[in-house]
């Protein structure tokens, strides 16, 4: 078990900066997922913590001691990819076994971890196949028990659930975190997956061209994305994000685009020069939808809804052409082609970011 401290990491690849400037902690025993878009740095940043790639300048520390220069066999690390890395003409007791072949362990002791790594992930029964006469999940289970064998201080998981069908990966991705809280191994986690990054993070890291936009609880982030970056990318249904400007009334403040219309209530944070561009977020799940014209003055003509059993998605485009969503209750509804306008639903929780920061800073969080 490790506590990992990264420190002003640089990765360029000739002029290409991979991974820009990076600093982030890992408590030990703690499973943080990195997430964020294809080519953002993920895997780089994996390759440097496993010594498979030498950062071009900052640190990376295993409690407290740096790691940076030395071998990946040294730094007692496990790693599991999307296509798990099998020997075909291996069984897969001697794929798992071939983990400890540097070890001093003895035939028997080597026997004993063999057998209860295999027991630890549940294929004690697979252990005299190949590779080939495995299915994909059970391959994935091989290559973790590969993995866990070694009693790594620290699991690298990239894209390990990727190459499976949906439902096996539902399976294996709650037993992998069965697994890390039973073994309290720190484990980091790769995937551009959003709901799989919500449901296994303890903390969940986003990475946005090579840089770390926030590094959070998964509550956390979804109440107060740091961004609007982050704003968009977590949420499914995706937050709606809407353009306008920020105007002063009366002591409040109030959003205004096209038509609409939000009171934004007393200020609150940094202060916004009035006229501000910005973007307000509202969550699906705070936007309700009024037949009469609704005091926000958003309006739509729906493009869709989604029945998902439990309640629908309304996807409505706005005259503008933002594209809103909202949540329903089940069954009835406006219909494809309907007009509808939009309310903020009472206790709402409404985001504003400054689009002179490039939508960084999220300036205000306030309650409607
Ligand atoms: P994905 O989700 O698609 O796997 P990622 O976030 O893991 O993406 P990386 O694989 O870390 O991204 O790549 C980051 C950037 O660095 C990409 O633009 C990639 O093209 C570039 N890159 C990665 N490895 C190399 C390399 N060996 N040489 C040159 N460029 C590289």
């Amino acid at each position: 078990m490790a506590a990992i401290s990264i420190d002003r990491l640089q990765k360029a690849f000739g002029a290409f900066q991979a991974i820009a400037d990076l600093s982030l902690t890992i408590a030990d025993g703690e499973l943080v997922v990195l997430l964020g878009p294809s080519g953002c740095g993920k895997t780089t940043t994996m390759n440097c913590m496993a010594g498979l790639e030498a950062p071009t300048s900052g640190h990376i520390l295993f409690d407290g001691r740096d790691v940076t220069a030395m071998p990946p066999h040294q730094r007692n690390i496990a790693m599991v990819f999307q296509a798990s890395t099998l020997y075909p003409h291996l069984t897969a007791r001697e794929n798992i076994a071939m983990s400890l072949h540097k070890s001093a362990l003895s035939r028997s002791d080597v026997k004993r971890r063999v057998a209860e790594a295999a027991a630890t992930v549940d294929v004690t029964p697979l252990l005299d196949k190949l590779p080939g006469h495995l299915s994909g999940g059970e391959r994935q289970r091989v290559a973790t028990a590969k993995a866990i064998v070694r009693q790594p201080s620290l699991f690298l998981l990239d894209e390990p659930l990727a190459s499976l069908d949906a439902s096996l990966r539902l399976t294996l991705r709650a037993e992998l975190v069965n697994l890390q809280k039973r073994l309290g191994t720190t484990m980091i986690f790769v995937t551009h997956d959003q709901t799989e990054a919500m449901t296994i993070g303890d903390r969940i890291a986003i990475m946005r061209g090579g840089r770390l936009e926030q590094i959070a609880t998964p509550d956390e982030i979804y109440a107060k994305p740091a961004s609007r970056f982050v704003a968009g990318f977590i949420g499914s249904p995706p937050m709606n994000l809407l353009q306008g400007t920020v105007v002063e009334e009366k002591g409040r403040r109030v959003f205004t685009a096209a038509g609409v219309r939000i009171d934004l209530g007393a200020p609150e944070g940094t202060e916004l020069q009035e006229g501000a561009a910005v973007t307000l977020g509202i969550r699906p799940e705070h936007l309700a939808v009024g037949s009469v014209a609704a005091a926000s003055g958003i309006t739509g003509k729906v493009f869709a809804v989604e029945h998902l059993g439990r309640e629908s998605i309304l996807i409505a485009d706005c005259p503008d052409g933002t594209r809103l969503r909202a949540m329903l209750e089940p069954g009835g509804g406006p219909r494809i082609g309907d007009e509808v306008s939009f309310v903020v639903r009472k206790g709402a929780t409404l985001h504003v970011f400054d689009d002179a920061a490039a939508g960084q800073p999220a300036v205000a969080r306030l309650l409607s």
